[in-house]
């Protein structure tokens, strides 16, 4: 009730406010896509930084963890020692893993602010399946974050490694941008690849709904990945 009487004061302000024209809808439109990516950009470059940093650390403890594990043999080392640097090994690698899935990340949500618009000039019926040259969409209907955990069983099982999650529900990247992506999780993979393909087999012979995109242009930074869920939604303002 609540939405409905939000919907006829909008709706009323709307009647009231000239029309705005269609230069003016496109200059809008063009002016919000540079915010966003300016955004996103500025975002990307903190956690560049921070990528590289993390990069050098994990090579300063995978050549100190070889170091050790070479002296093992000779006594001068306990196993206690070794076990230790490949613990560090293993920490700095999940840091640098975690900071490339969150660049992956940045690099899907602009594919998928772009996909917004041309997502509602595609036709849409359960179990639809669509495929342009850059996306593709199944109309799954069985969807819930409970599922999400299904969804890396599969994947873990299947590949022997966890899936790489670069957006889990709401991230605060989606906050800042004014979007709600909080009943979807993104896997960044290339669905052409041999993981993105099984699992979209999977979701679809689940029921389960998706979006995959593409690289749309070669050369540029893009974020081919798996949206599973629910298509983002501009956040009311
Ligand atoms: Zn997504």
């Amino acid at each position: 009730m609540a939405l409905a009487s939000h919907a006829v004061a909008a709706e009323s302000a709307a009647r009231k406010a000239p029309p705005p024209t269609r230069k003016a809808l496109k200059d809008e439109s063009s002016a919000a896509r540079k915010k966003l990516t300016e955004a996103v950009d500025e975002y990307k470059a903190s956690l560049a930084s921070l990528a590289e940093l993390q990069r050098k650390n994990a090579e300063t403890a995978e050549a100190r963890a070889v170091k050790l594990r070479d002296l093992l043999g000779s006594q001068i080392v306990s196993v206690r020692e070794v076990e230790t640097a490949e613990l560090e090994l293993a920490k700095a690698k999940a840091e640098l893993e975690k900071t490339r899935l969150e660049l992956d990340h940045a690099d899907g949500i602009l594919e998928e602010i772009a996909a917004l618009d041309r997502l509602l000039t595609l036709p849409d019926r359960p179990g639809g399946y669509v495929s342009t040259g850059v996306l593709i969409r199944y109309s799954g209907t069985r969807w819930s974050m409970a599922e999400a955990s299904r969804v890396e069983g599969f994947f873990s099982s299947r590949f022997g490694r966890r899936a790489p999650i670069s957006a889990f529900g709401q991230t605060a990247l989606h906050s800042r941008l004014g979007y709600d992506h909080s009943n979807a999780i993104d896997v960044a993979t290339h669905p052409d690849s041999a993981e993105g393909r099984a699992l979209m087999e999977y979701l679809r012979a689940s029921g389960i709904p998706f979006l995959a995109f593409r690289t749309a242009v070669p050369g540029k930074a893009t974020g081919p990945h798996i949206h599973i869920g629910l298509p983002s939604r501009r956040l009311g303002r």
